[in-house]
């Protein structure tokens, strides 16, 4: 060994010993890995987990939570991608090529929309919008183009709740007549909101599930992160690749803190649910709300397709008041709000909320004239978070 001190500051002789095992899995931190040989360095594959061979194609830290999402949503393969919405791109970009269709919920989280609208559309990529509560109206749409069809199970901010087995079988109808030199149609699910623990997304029957691991997995509110999961190794391997390609990365301190989130996702996904539903049902009795949006309330729209699909329902419900409201005391309203904070995400130990203008963001209508607000309920008391909407309330009912 070198007397120089730099070098064997490097290359050191100490090696800690083996055995060393904990509760939270090790994070293993590489751009280089090492191969023992040449002919490792030429032969050892990352696709398939059987070896390491650059960080970006995956460590001890990233496989493992790989593992997890994948089994958490019933699937087999999962690829981590740097966001929610990353995870939702880069399906479209493994699927669709130049002249290709998708179709795409009107309900649909909004940047993935414009990712669509304005990406896929430069590259020769068409979009149609469909009304994801009537499965006739997919049915019409899928044309000889279409290649891959999203799904969100509830639709974003609206809280619809759709059948999903009807979307995916009218799907399969398609796929049936197409012919074996023809691509069939794909279905991947935006399954944030279930987060495979109000429904299992595959035994409904989609392709592909993708979350924003963002939202409960990490229920920090503090880390961006998506995944793409499938049960097909085809359909895998393509978006593999393409993430490959793509070079997208996410940090191990991320997958380490989305790692440590997973242990007690399960107890919040719960108790945060239970708190939703009763702050969802108070809200409903209140003067100049005139609906509450949330599946499990009886007259939300898909409330009983929810109760048929799914166990449980996320932290989320969405207040709809009374045309007669200007927006600007609905803003006072929100602005009174002292618990609930405002801003973006959900699923972490804060509670938020932001309004948002529906009519604005829909191609195929929206049946109400007044404003709406959305609420994403964390780990507070119950009882604080009603209290604080009742005292804004005075702020929208003076
Ligand atoms: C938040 C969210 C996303 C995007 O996740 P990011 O990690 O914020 O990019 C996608 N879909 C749904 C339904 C979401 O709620």
């Amino acid at each position: 060994m070198s007397d120089d001190l730099s070098t064997r500051l490097i290359h050191h002789p100490y090696k800690p010993p083996e055995g060393f095992e904990g509760v939270a899995p090790g994070v293993y931190k590489a751009s280089t890995v090492f191969f023992p040989n040449v002919e490792a360095l030429r032969t050892t594959d990352w696709k398939d987990k059987s070896g390491y061979t650059y960080g970006l194609h995956g460590t001890p830290t990233t496989f493992t939570l790989e593992e997890r999402i994948a089994t958490i949503e019933g699937g087999l393969h999962c690829v981590l991608a740097p966001s929610g919405l990353a995870a939702v791109s880069l399906v479209d970009m493994a699927l669709l090529r130049q002249g290709d269709e998708v179709l795409i919920p009107d309900n649909a989280y909004g940047p993935g929309k414009s990712f669509a609208s304005v990406e896929l559309a430069a590259w020769g990529i068409t979009h149609r919008y469909f009304d994801a509560m009537d499965p006739a109206d997919l049915a019409r749409k899928i044309g000889p183009a279409t290649r891959l069809v999203w799904l969100e199970a509830p639709g974003s901010v609206t809280l619809e709740f759709p059948d999903l087995p009807a979307l995916v079988a009218r799907v399969r109808e398609v796929n049936a007549q197409r012919g074996a030199d023809q691509r069939p149609v794909v279905t991947a699910l935006d399954n944030t909101w279930g987060a495979g623990i109000a429904f299992a997304p595959f035994d409904l029957g989609v392709d592909i599930s993708v979350q924003a691991l963002t939202k409960y997995p990490s229920g920090g509110a503090d880390v961006l992160m998506g995944s793409v999961v499938t049960r097909d190794l085809a359909l895998h391997r393509q978006v593999l690749l393409t993430h490959m390609r793509l070079g997208l990365n996410i940090g191990v301190n991320d997958a380490e803190l989305v790692l440590r989130g997973l242990s007690s996702m399960a107890l919040r996904y719960h108790a945060q649910d239970a708190s939703t539903r009763e702050l969802a049902t108070w809200m409903q009795q209140q003067a100049g709300v005139v609906q509450v949006l949330h599946p499990a309330l009886p007259g939300s729209p898909g409330h009983a397709t929810w109760q048929r699909d799914a166990t449980a329902a996320a932290c989320l419900f969405s207040a709809v008041f009374d045309a007669s409201i200007s927006q600007a005391r609905i803003d006072a309203f929100c602005d009174s709000l002292r618990l609930f904070k405002l801003g973006w995400s959900w699923a972490g130990p804060i509670s938020l909320c932001a309004p948002y203008d529906i009519g604005g963001s829909r191609s195929l209508g929206w049946p109400h004239a007044g404003g709406l607000v959305r609420f994403a309920v964390g780990l507070e008391s119950v009882h604080d978070l009603r209290a604080d909407l009742a005292q804004a309330l005075t702020a929208l009912n003076p």
